[in-house]
Parts: C-alpha cells; structure tokens; sequence
C-alpha cells in the first residue's frame, strides 16, 4: 500500500484483499509500517461482517519521538510560509479529495461501518475543511487600536508550534481533516493520530498528502492506540499542544498527563449525553412530521455514533403518548437494519452497547423498539448489528439516562412544564449538545439560553457552519473549534504597543 504513488493503485490494492496487510505510517513525507523490533500489530475488524480488514501497527515511543523531530524541523520554514502558499497547499488537498470522493467514501463505510450514503457526506465535510480554512486564512484580518493617542496597539499571532491531533473512530477522516487543516493552514506542523479501530482513511489522505506535495514533515500520521501511541504523543516535551476528539475519560487522562506542562495548548472535544426537549406546541399537526423526524434523525444519524446524537428525549406529558406512538412508527419505518442503519463500529463497542441492553431488562425498561443483541466474539465471524431501540420507563438516575451509551438506544420520559424540561435537560454531568422542538418563538430563546450545551439547536440538528464555535460545557470539553476558535488553538498571540 505504501508504494502506491496514487489512489487508483491503493484502491486496486486494497480490492484485491491481500491478506493480511498492515497499514503504513506517513513520516516525513514517506509511507512505511514502523519496524521497531517492539512493535505489535493489531487486527482490524469490518464492523458489517466481523472480518479481518487490515493489521494496524502500535507505533512505538521511539518511532512516535522519531516522528516529532520530523515534524519539528519541518517547523521553522512551513511556520514562516506565506499564507498565499499554505491556503495553495490546502486548496490542492481538497480538489484531490474531490477527485478521490468516492474512494474515500467506499473505504470510510467498509472500514466504520457506516452506511455509504453517511459516509458521502462526512467525506463532502472533510473535503470542506481543507476548502474552508485555505479561504479562511487569507481573508483574517487584525484590527488595529489607539490608545488613549499614546499607543497604537494591535495583536499579533505566531504559529503554536508541533501539535498532537488525536481524534476518534465515529468519524474518523471528517474528523481527522477537521484538526490537519487549520493546524497546517495557521503554519503549525503536524503529528496527527488516527483512532487505531478506523485508521484506514487516514492512510488514503498520507497518500494524497503526499501527491499534494505537502512539504515533508509538516503533517504526519501515526498509527496506534491510546496507551502506547497516544500517551507518548501527549506527553512529549517536543509537543507544544494537543487537540484531541474522543471521550471524557481519555480527555482527563490527557489534562493528567501533561498538567505540568502549562505550555502546552490543550483543546478537547469530549462526549456528550446530549437532550431533545419535546414541547407540546411542536406536536400539532402543522409541526409534527418535522418534530418527529428531527429527533429521529438526532438519536439514529450514524447509528447514534455521533457525539451530538440526541440520546435522552423529554416529551411534554400532554402530548407523550402521542409523540412515543408516532416516534417508534416513523423509526420502525425509516431506520432499518443493513439499509439507513447500518453496523456499529466494533465488536467491543457492541458488547458495550448489549451490556446497556441488558441493564435496560434487569430495571425493567419498556422496549418499545429493540431488544437485546446476541453475544458476539471474535470467533463470531459475524456483523455487529444492533436494532434501533426505544426505551421507556428508565429511571432518571439510570445508568441509561446518565452515561454516554453512543449507539443506536434512545430514551424518552416526559416533563411537566418548561422549568422541569430545563432541569432535565441540565441533570447530565455532560453539556455538548441539545435540541429543542417547539414552535413558540419566545421559548425558543427563553430555554435555548438556559441549556448548559455548547451546541443548541432549534427545530433543526447538525445544522453547521465552520466559523462557529464547536465544543461543549462541563464535562464535554475545553476550548472551542471552528474559523476564528481554531486559530486560538493554533497560534500564540502577543500585543503590541507601539509608539503613536
Ligand atoms: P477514545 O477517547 O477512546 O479515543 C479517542 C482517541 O484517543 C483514539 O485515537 C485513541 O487511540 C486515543 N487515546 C486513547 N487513550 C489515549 C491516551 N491516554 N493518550 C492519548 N490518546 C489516547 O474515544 P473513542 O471511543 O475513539 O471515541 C468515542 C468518543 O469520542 C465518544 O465519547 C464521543 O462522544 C467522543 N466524540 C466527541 C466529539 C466532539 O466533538 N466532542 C466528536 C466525536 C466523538
């Protein structure tokens, strides 16, 4: 795979499922399967059939130092880059995507799980984020002020340095562009990390990225998991900050690991146990069909794998009954099996998810839709498939209501009136996400600003613009991304005064 100069020859190689083969790390501008006589191998797994995919290497300590001096001499000359030429590079990168779309969709489904038509759109996003901040960082600008007539003063910003990009499997090359792209486009260089379970998509980009001409060291790409790979990206004193997507309890164990090194810039984008408000007005007929399929769409988008996934819904009581009813007929008819819903990204993930299941039978939930998947191992041989369920029921102090199950189980319970739906919506150690499902524009805004989310959406979800702020409160995260909010994570800022 390593030599393939072009996508064409990777995606011939890869049809012809050699068995097995590893994937290649992207140091320096090159491709190759680290060799250091520690290095382990792990299989990966195509989540729709339970098969071998590819063998992911757990690049090493050393081989992960080797890669930040790479990236670190690449620094001093891509940090001093024009803007005109970076924005070039960028520019470059997203028309190969494009070119390449549909391999990278193809591949992306096989190796997540996803169902293709998803996996088409977080392609077109991924292609946007290079497209995006090569616009963005030519049209930035700085204001200039007086001072009181003695000073003029204005900011000034510098690349942050060598940042570590660690990102999750549920969306892996959307989420994997959404960190490479401002990094490079605000002159930092690169260690990028793929999650181990969907690294497969970032070894198509090295490919482009090297076809780009990037120059070499500016993005680089390791493989390997969170204890061996990630902890020794995090902690090097060679890196001067970390952006991270993945979940909480990694996050703490970053924040952990490199506490002493205040120096180091720290963005995270943890999980979240986001809410959908349900208000009666938003179930009259008029507004109905969209009411329902919003919050459909918010709990089984991507087999609920998306952070933002709306996971706990609340119902006004006047109009439970009616939303419950029409809710399960619209999922029972739309999100089906091997069609809108496809497989879950790992068996450990499903086994994860049929622990929930089964903790929803010991409390005595109500399976409005769903049930408990079969176990499943390695020997399996088998998809990991798990039914679109509706719990109702649950307690509010179950473990299904307050930890991120992020898979394809959605709850509901009603609420009394809107000081109830706020206080609700709020009981989660979480803050990422919420939806709000009403009609009356004053409430709109009235629960809108009292939600503890970073993301608030009205009559819509997912609805996104690259300039706005993206992360969330509590224990969803630190830092905002997005236009203006990545360039804090990429660049150290002075203030000048200077003489009026
Ligand atoms: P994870 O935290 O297990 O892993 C994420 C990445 O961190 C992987 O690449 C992993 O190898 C690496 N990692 C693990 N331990 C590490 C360590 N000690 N040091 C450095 N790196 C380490 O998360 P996951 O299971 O891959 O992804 C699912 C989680 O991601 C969910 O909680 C989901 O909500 C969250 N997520 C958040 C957002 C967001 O924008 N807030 C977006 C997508 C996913």
């Amino acid at each position: 795979l390593w030599s393939c100069d072009t996508l064409d020859k990777a995606t011939s190689f890869l049809h012809s499922r050699p068995q097995p083969f590893c994937l290649p790390n992207y140091v320096r501008g090159e491709l190759s399967v680290p060799h250091s006589p520690s290095t382990q191998f792990f299989d990966s797994f195509e989540p729709k059939t339970g098969s071998i995919l590819c063998r992911v290497p757990c690049t090493q300590p050393d081989e992960v130092d080797g890669a930040i001096r790479h990236a670190r001499a690449a620094f001093p000359t891509w940090s001093r880059t024009s803007r005109a030429e970076r924005s070039r590079y960028l520019r470059r990168v997203s028309e190969l995507m494009q070119e390449h779309r549909e391999v990278f969709a193809v591949w992306e489904s096989i190796d997540q799980g996803k169902t293709l038509q998803r996996a088409r759109v977080e392609v077109d996003r991924a292609i946007s984020n290079f497209a995006y901040f090569s616009t963005y960082i030519l049209h930035e600008q700085t204001a200039a002020r007086m001072i009181d007539g003695v000073a003029l003063t204005y900011e000034h910003r510098s690349p942050a340095g060598v940042m570590a990009l660690i990102s999750p499997w549920n969306m892996p090359l959307y989420l994997l562009t959404w960190k490479i792209a401002p990094c490079v486009a605000f002159g930092c260089t690169a260690i990028s990390k793929p999650s181990e379970i969907t690294s497969m998509s970032a070894v198509l980009l090295s490919i482009l990225l090297r076809k780009a001409e990037l120059p070499p060291g500016v993005v680089n790409i390791i493989l390997g998991d969170g204890p061996t790979t990630g902890a020794a990206l995090v902690a090097s004193p060679l890196i001067d900050g970390v952006s991270f997507t993945g979940g909480t309890q990694t996050g703490i164990d970053i924040r952990r690991a490199t506490a002493h090194q205040i120096r180091k810039h720290l963005s995270l984008e943890l999980g979240g146990k986001n809410p959908t408000l349900v208000f009666a007005d938003s179930m009259a007929s008029s507004a109905r069909e969209k009411t329902v399929q919003v919050a459909a769409t918010a709990a089984f988008e991507n087999q609920g794998e998306i952070c933002l996934c709306g996971s706990r819904i609340y119902v006004e009581s006047a109009v439970y009954a009616k939303f419950v009813d029409e809710f399960e007929k619209y999922v029972a008819e739309k999100y089906i099996l091997g069609q809108t819903v496809s497989a879950v990204a790992s068996l450990q993930h499903y086994n994860k998810i049929r622990r929930y299941l089964q903790l929803a039978v010991e409390e005595k939930a109500t399976f409005r839709l769903g049930g408990v998947p079969p176990p499943l191992d390695k020997e399996s041989n088998q998809g990991y498939w798990i039914v679109p369920t509706i719990l109702t029921d649950v307690a509010p102090e179950s473990a299904l209501q307050k930890d991120e199950i992020f898979g394809p189980v959605v709850t509901i319970a009603p609420f009394e009136d809107e000081t109830e739906a706020v206080r609700l919506a709020n009981d989660s150690e979480y803050g990422l996400a919420a939806v709000i499902l009403t009609t009356d524009g004053a409430r709109m805004r009235r629960v809108g600003e009292q939600i503890e989310a970073g993301m608030v959406w009205v009559n819509c979800w997912l609805v996104r613009e690259l300039g706005t702020p993206f992360g969330g409160m509590k224990s969803s995260g630190i830092g905002r991304e997005g236009g203006q909010y990545s360039r804090d994570i990429f660049t150290v800022v002075r203030t000048l005064h200077l003489p009026a």
